[in-house]
């Protein structure tokens, strides 16, 4: 049985809903395609970090930042490599899409901390599962939108002129249309959970760890694909540094390092600059032996972890038995299998970097990006935990223009076809900033149903 609506929506996750949402209260109908039994994907399983500046809970920690410092930051942190169209869509849309998630009910912890690529803190909590609910329940509300779980789109559908008009879907044997008058939406994720594409573009990480919603598998990008959609970012699929090895109670990641702690291979030696986003430390990482390494660090570090960024909860890993704890650093060193001597002489060489200001080895000047001020790492008991690189997602694919319209290989947008979230390539570039994913998400969904809904 085939249907019809205006506006079809291939994703249940963060991008999907945002759209969802803003498409159903400019008047239009919609269908959310999710083809798991549960909707959330990625976004509900994540670490809740979104990015955003000049908000009323920085102000309230007396936080000085601003869309133009996000885009420095944004552009810094990509290297260059991100579409400078992309990052100024996001940053223009950052703030009214903040107020627009909290309209809508979701909340966000009063305190904001500093991670990955960011020069003042801005990252904003959230329970990841409760907003991607409040998200659904609020889009359903509206009566506008109607939710098919267990349903893959599969492939897209033109009419004559070559405008995208729907999808083919299959829900178990059926296969039927969903027709949209102002055409699809695609919200389908990454594809990190299909290790044979992965492989093609970043074979360095065949062994690592990968987390994501089961869902994300690449076929929204192989859909466009097939219409001559272009990509961008491919080459620049990282790890994220500082995911517990063996450890699968807890798959977020420990930044520890963005609190003082240093990062030392199998050798007790310091092999990266630790303040650089975590993607970069996840490609030196996944270069040591075993693609290993340690976070060190004392007391003082531990304790100015923060419980409600879970990323820098560092008490809650002691408490669950995933940090090594001793008295003294040779103690450490014993328990984690490295040579005693040089986890103590890198430890000193380290503090005498910290008390002279200047890093002769890697240049590490803050604790994260342009953040904070170094820590010796000094006051017993002191830590160790083990880290490797989890790809959490891909952050690249389709390319797309300001108004995320999908953009064939010739520089053509591909008429009636828009995505948004982690499907979409070009905005993080060469690494990637901690909440920019979901920030993504949230902002470019809205982005893309607005466009569509304008057509
Ligand atoms: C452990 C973890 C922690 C993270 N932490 C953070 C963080 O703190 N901050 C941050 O910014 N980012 C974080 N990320 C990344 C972020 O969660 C994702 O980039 C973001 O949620 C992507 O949102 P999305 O809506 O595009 O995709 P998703 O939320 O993954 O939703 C995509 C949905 O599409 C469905 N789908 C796929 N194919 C089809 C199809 N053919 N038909 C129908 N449905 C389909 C999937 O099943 C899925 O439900 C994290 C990721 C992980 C895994």
């Amino acid at each position: 049985m085939d249907l019809n609506t205006d506006l079809v929506i291939v994703g249940g996750g963060l991008a999907g809903f945002c759209a969802a949402l803003e498409a159903a209260c400019a008047g239009h109908q919609v269908i959310i395609l999710e083809k798991l039994a549960e909707t959330g994907g990625s976004s509900a399983m994540s670490g809740g970090c979104l990015a955003f500046a000049g908000t009323d809970l920085q102000a309230a920690d007396n936080i000085e930042d601003s869309s133009e410092l996000l885009y420095k930051d944004l552009r810094e942190v990509g290297l260059f490599e991100n579409d400078d169209e992309l990052v100024r869509a996001y940053v223009d849309h950052q703030l009214e899409t903040y107020q627009w998630l909290k309209r809508a009910g979701v909340q966000f912890g009063a305190h904001i901390e500093a991670s990955s690529g960011q020069s003042v803190p801005r990252v904003h909590n959230v329970d990841p599962a409760d907003m991607v609910r409040i998200l659904a329940a609020k889009a359903k509300q509206t009566g506008k939108v109607q939710l098919l779980t267990g349903v893959a789109a599969q492939r897209l559908v033109q009419d004559d002129a070559g405008r995208v008009n729907g999808v083919i879907a299959l829900k178990g044997a059926d296969s039927f249309k969903v027709a949209g008058r102002l055409g699809v939406i695609l919200a389908s994720g990454g594809f990190n959970q299909n290790a044979e594409l992965v492989h093609r573009y970043a074979p360095q990480y065949d062994h690592a760890v990968f987390i994501g919603g089961a869902g994300n598998v690449g076929d929204g990008l192989k859909m466009a694909w097939k219409l001559g959609a272009d990509v961008r970012d491919m080459i620049y699929i990282k790890g994220t540094f500082g995911k517990h090895p063996t450890d699968e109670t807890n798959h977020h990641s420990c930044l520890a390092v963005y609190k003082g702690a240093i990062a030392v291979n199998q050798d007790g030696k310091r092999f990266v600059n630790e303040s650089i986003s975590y993607k970069l430390l996840g490609d030196a990482c996944i270069a040591q032996p075993y693609g290993a390494a340690y976070q060190i660090l004392d007391r003082r570090i531990l304790e100015s972890g923060d419980n409600l960024t879970r990323i820098l909860d560092l008490e809650r890993r002691l408490e669950e038995g995933l940090m090594l704890e001793a008295d003294t650093l040779e103690q450490l060193a014993a328990q984690i299998e490295i040579p005693a001597e040089a986890l103590v002489r890198t430890v000193s060489d380290y503090n005498s970097y910290v008390d002279a200001g200047h890093d002769p080895d890697f240049g590490r000047k803050r604790l994260v990006h342009e953040f904070g001020e170094l820590v010796r790492i000094e006051q017993p008991p002191f830590y160790a935990y083990p880290s490797t690189a989890a790809v959490f997602g891909t952050y690249c694919g389709l390319r797309v223009d300001a108004a995320m319209r999908v953009i064939d290989v010739f520089g053509d947008p591909l008429p009636g076809l828009y995505a948004a979230g982690e499907i979409v390539g070009g905005l993080h570039g060469g690494a990637y900033m901690t909440g920019s994913a979901l920030g993504k998400a949230a902002i470019f969904g809205r982005i893309a149903a607005r466009t569509a809904g304008s057509i």
